[in-house]
């Protein structure tokens, strides 16, 4: 029996105004599996991920994440709570609280949201700080530490949520060069235990090593999906050549 989706999206459509960004987004990512997302800017990717934990509403179609149904316009449903709590996201501006440390930006969430006790959340928090290679950065506030470091902050406190789900939106494209392979590190670690990752990402040698399947979006629209090998090496349509041959 194939394994239940833990994103089911259904024909989604996505309008900003008179703009259509999404068009009939068909995608279900199961349990374990890193799906990235390739293509150009403006063709709808972040739009794409934002909308699988309510950050963008939707207007046609339906969204599931982990049995919680998500439907056009929702704003405030308890389902869409529930997806908020499971889902973990990452962004490109690593968005930490600037006048808390480290260690607070990884409590807060679990005390506030879930009211876990302060001493729990603190263990947990360094527990992560430390799987993540900052645990002796935990005093220091954002601005003290590097992008990577900054990144690898914003992805431990993600996990303290205990997400179902992550999601990143380019993860390491604000990051320095020198930077961009200490936080691949870690979120190819998090692929190895088995999350289940949606990930935008130009990284297309990080794609390919650790996508279960790559899917590219042009305009709004799959235009192809599969595994890595194959979307990069035999790519099926004129579209996804000639966006390959642009970024390889
Ligand atoms: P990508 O992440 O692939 O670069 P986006 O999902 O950010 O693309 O954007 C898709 C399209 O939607 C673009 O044309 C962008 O200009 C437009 N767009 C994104 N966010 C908004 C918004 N809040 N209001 C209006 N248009 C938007
Ligand atoms: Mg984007």
């Amino acid at each position: 029996m194939a394994e239940q989706p833990i994103v089911r999206m259904q024909k989604v459509n996505k309008y900003f105004g008179r703009l259509h960004v999404l068009r009939d987004i068909e995608l279900d990512v199961v349990p374990g599996e890193v799906v990235v997302i390739i293509g150009a800017s403006g063709s709808g990717k972040s739009t794409l991920i934002r909308c699988v934990n309510g950050l963008e509403p939707f207007q046609q179609g339906a969204i599931e994440v982990d049995g919680h149904p998500l439907k056009p316009g929702d704003q405030g449903s308890r389902d869409l709570q529930a997806i908020r709590r499971e889902v973990g996201m990452v962004f490109q501006q690593f968005n930490l609280f600037p006048h808390r440390t480290v260690l607070q930006n990884v409590t807060l969430a679990p005390m506030k949201v879930r009211g876990t006790d302060r001493r729990e959340a603190e263990e947990t928090a360094r527990r992560l700080l430390d799987r993540v290679g900052i645990g002796n950065q935990a005093e220091k506030y954002p601005t003290q530490l590097s992008g990577g470091q900054q990144q690898r902050v914003a992805i431990a406190r993600a996990l303290a949520m205990e997400p179902r789900l992550m999601l990143f939106d380019e993860p390491t494209s604000a990051l320095d060069p020198e930077m961009i392979g200490e936080v691949l590190d870690v979120m190819r670690e998090l692929a190895g235990e088995g999350m289940t990752m949606m990930i935008v990402t130009h990284e297309m040698g990080f794609a390919r090593e650790v996508a279960d399947r790559v899917i590219y979006i042009h305009e709004g629209q799959i235009v192809e999906e599969g595994p890595p090998e194959e979307v990069f090496d035999r790519p099926q349509s004129e579209r996804t050549q000639a966006f390959l041959s642009r970024v390889l």
